[in-house]
């Protein structure tokens, strides 16, 4: 039996950080949305009793350490399933982007487990193994418009965003995540986004009003790389964009418009001098 399910990206509409935790980790406030590009999971269940994956970007492992067989892993057990499976992941999502492309992947696998046995997972044991498997997939499993707190597994949804063109561009280099918390932390004094103002305007369904409010605290972080991030903001804020942020850790740009031809217009400079550039539209809920 074959199961095809698409990964969808997630792109951060803000993001902040708060406090350093006991156990390590900072308390998130963000508000998180599921956009089109996306990346194509085919499952092929078998009798093998083992977990396999391809995929064909060669750099990404494709033993225990990629999220899709982490996932799939748990679900096998959680479901007391033995048959086993094999995972091909046709990526598309640039990785390292801050788009939480190993995350939507494993929630993707998750799903589409779930769909192929006929739903004996509830949709609270996959949040279980979402958490599991790690922070962002809880969101990714859900999909839509979400406010997440705590690591990013504690979630409320929102009203879906306004119709709009997302812009999306990924410059040629990542930013490493853990690089970046230590630099916040140890950066006094810092702005917050105006997540209750975004709140509202989401509920009233103001583009404008989300997209002057959109914020990444780790753009403020006085790393070199954020000059490219700036950079390409303002190209396309130039171009029509009615906000534009960096995603999660990035390093992906993204420019949200009420005016789908501006948005396609941005693309082929942005390419030709970043690398990757492509228009993107929101999807709503998944789960
Ligand atoms: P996030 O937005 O969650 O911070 P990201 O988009 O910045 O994540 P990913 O694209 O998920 O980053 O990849 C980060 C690393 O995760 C990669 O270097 C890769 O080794 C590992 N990884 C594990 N599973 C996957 C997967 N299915 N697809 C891509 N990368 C994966």
């Amino acid at each position: 039996m074959t199961i095809n399910e698409k990964a969808y990206a997630k792109l951060n509409i803000s993001l902040d950080v708060g406090r350093r935790r006991e156990d390590g980790y900072h308390d998130m406030v963000m508000i998180m949305q599921t956009v089109s590009l996306a990346d194509d999971i085919r499952i092929d269940i078998n009798g093998s009793g083992e977990i396999s994956a391809l995929s064909n970007l060669p750099f990404i492992p494709c033993d225990e350490r990629n999220l899709a067989v982490k996932a799939a892993r748990l679900w096998f057990e959680a479901a007391g399933r033995t048959e086993g499976a094999a995972i091909s992941l046709n990526k598309r999502i640039p990785v390292g982007a801050g788009m939480a492309g190993g995350s939507t992947d494993a929630a993707a696998v998750l799903r589409g487990l779930n769909r192929a046995f006929d739903s004996p997972l509830s949709k609270e044991e996959l949040l279980d193994l979402a958490s599991k498997t790690g922070s962002d997939v809880a969101f990714c499993l859900c999909g839509g418009t979400m406010l997440a707190k705590g690591k990013g597994e504690v979630l409320t949804r929102l009203r879906d965003l306004p119709d709009c063109t997302v812009a999306i561009c990924k410059p040629r280099f990542s930013v490493s995540t853990p690089e970046l918390f230590t630099k916040l932390d140890t950066r006094p004094g810092r702005h917050h986004p105006d997540t209750v103002g975004i709140l509202s305007s989401l509920e009233e369904g103001d583009l404008r009003g989300i997209c002057r409010r959109m914020y990444n605290v780790f753009e403020d972080v006085g790393d070199r790389r954020m000059k490219v991030v700036a950079e390409i903001k303002s190209k396309l804020i130039d171009a029509g964009a009615l906000g534009a942020i960096m995603t999660g850790t990035g390093s992906a740009v993204f420019g949200i418009f009420s005016d789908e031809a501006d948005a396609e217009e941005v693309i082929a400079p942005l390419r030709k001098e970043y690398g990757f550039a492509t228009t993107t539209r929101p999807v709503g809920k998944l789960l």
